[in-house]
C-alpha cells in the first residue's frame, strides 16, 4: 500500500469507518514484513493526543461466563450511547486451530450492533506476537473514537499480566464456588486485578455467590496496597450476566475508579510507565529477532545453549560471548 493510501487509511480509520478499522487491524496482524512496515507508517500516521478510550483488561477461567458477560455489559454501554469495541486474546488459539474466544454466537446481539466491534483473536504462536498487536489494535480502536475497548483474556499465567499491562481497568471475573480455598486464584492475579466480579450471583447460585464475594473482600484487604488505588479499591462485586443484576453498580465503580485516577493523576501515570514497558519489550523482541536472522549466530546460540545445559559454561559467560557479538 502505497504512503498516499495508508494515510486516506487512517483518516477513514479516525472518521470511524468500521471497514477501515478492520484493515487496519489485519494489517497490524499481519506477519509479513511489507505488512509491517506499513503498519508502522500507519500508527506513525494516526493524529496524537486524541480522545482516550477507557480500555478493561478482562480474565477468567473458561466457563466462567466471560462471553456472556461481553455480551451483557457490552448492550448495557451501548445503550447508553458508548462505542466499544472487543479484543480478544487467546494464547491457546494457535494450538487449537482456532479461536475460542471472539466466538460471536455467544455475542450475536453485540456482533450485529452497529456501535460494537468485535476481533477475535489472532492466531499466533508466540505470546510476545499477540501483545503487539493486539496493543496496536487497542490503539486503532482508540483512533477509531470507540469509547470503551474491552480486551478479554482467559485465565492462563503470562496472558493475564500482558493483557493489564495494556489496560487502566483490569477485571478479573470468577463463579461462586463453595468453601474457601478462594478457587486457587492466584495471589499475582488478585494483584493485579482492579475488581472482581463474581459472575452468576443469580437464582441458586445466590447464596454460594455471595459468600464467595464476601471471601474475596477480605483476602483482597490483606493485600498490599498500591498507589493507584482510592479508599474501597480493588474491590469485589456481584453480577449477573444473564439477569443483568449488578451491572450498573460494576459499571459505576469502574467510572468512579477511572475518575479517581484520571483526576490524581493516576491514569496518566500508568499509561506512560505502559508505553514505556512496551518499548523495551519490543526493542528486547527486535534485538533477539536480529540475532535469530543470522544462521552463524543462531547456530552459536545454539551450541552455547547446550553447553550451558551441560554445565560446561556459565549462562552469564555464554551471553556474554553472543552479546560480543553486537559489538560494543
Ligand atoms: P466463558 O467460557 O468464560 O466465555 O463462559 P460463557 O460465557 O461461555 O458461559 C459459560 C456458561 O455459564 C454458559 O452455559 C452460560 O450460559 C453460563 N453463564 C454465564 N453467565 C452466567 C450468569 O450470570 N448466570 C448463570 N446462571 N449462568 C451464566
Amino acid at each position: 500500500m502505497a504512503t498516499t493510501d495508508l494515510n486516506d487509511l487512517a483518516k477513514r480509520l479516525e472518521a470511524g469507518e468500521r471497514r477501515a478499522l478492520s484493515r487496519a487491524i489485519t494489517l497490524v496482524e499481519s506477519a509479513r514484513a511489507d505488512h509491517r512496515a506499513q503498519a508502522v507508517e500507519l500508527l506513525d500516521a494516526l493524529k496524537p493526543g486524541g480522545k482516550q478510550a477507557l480500555r478493561i483488561g478482562m480474565s477468567g477461567t473458561p466457563g466462567v461466563g466471560k462471553s456472556t458477560f461481553i455480551e451483557a455489559f457490552g448492550m448495557f454501554l451501548i445503550e447508553r450511547g458508548l462505542k466499544v469495541a472487543v479484543l480478544a486474546v487467546d494464547p491457546s488459539s494457535a494450538r487449537s486451530g482456532g479461536s475460542i474466544l471472539g466466538d460471536k454466537t455467544r455475542m450475536e446481539e453485540l456482533s450485529r450492533h452497529p456501535r460494537a466491534f468485535i476481533r477475535p483473536s489472532p492466531s499466533q504462536s508466540q505470546l510476545g506476537g499477540v501483545a503487539r498487536r493486539t496493543r496496536e489494535a487497542v490503539a486503532l480502536c482508540e483512533a477509531a473514537g470507540f469509547d470503551v475497548v474491552l480486551i478479554e483474556t482467559v485465565g492462563v499465567g503470562q496472558s493475564e499480566t500482558m493483557v493489564a499491562e495494556m489496560s487502566d481497568l483490569f477485571l478479573l471475573l470468577i463463579a461462586p464456588a463453595g468453601g474457601d480455598e478462594l478457587q486457587g486464584v492466584k495471589r499475582g492475579i488478585m494483584e493485579i486485578a482492579d475488581m472482581i466480579l463474581v459472575n452468576k450471583a443469580d437464582g441458586d447460585l445466590k447464596p454460594t455467590a455471595t459468600r464467595t464475594c464476601a471471601d474475596y473482600t477480605g483476602a483482597l484487604k490483606l493485600l498490599r496496597k498500591r498507589p493507584q488505588d482510592p479508599e474501597g479499591y480493588p474491590k469485589a462485586m456481584m453480577v449477573s450476566a444473564v439477569t443483568h443484576d449488578g451491572l450498573p453498580e460494576a459499571w459505576e465503580a469502574m467510572e468512579t475508579l477511572a475518575a479517581w485516577r484520571k483526576e490524581s493523576g493516576h491514569w496518566d501515570k500508568m499509561r506512560a510507565e505502559q508505553a514505556r514497558h512496551w518499548f523495551m519489550e519490543d526493542l528486547r523482541a527486535g534485538l533477539l529477532a536480529r540475532l535469530d536472522k543470522d544462521p552463524e549466530v543462531r547456530a552459536r546460540i545454539a551450541d552455547l545453549g547446550a553447553r550451558v545445559e551441560r554445565g560446561d559454561l556459565s549462562p552469564t559467560v555464554a551471553a556474554d560471548e553472543v552479546l560480543a557479538t553486537l559489538g560494543g
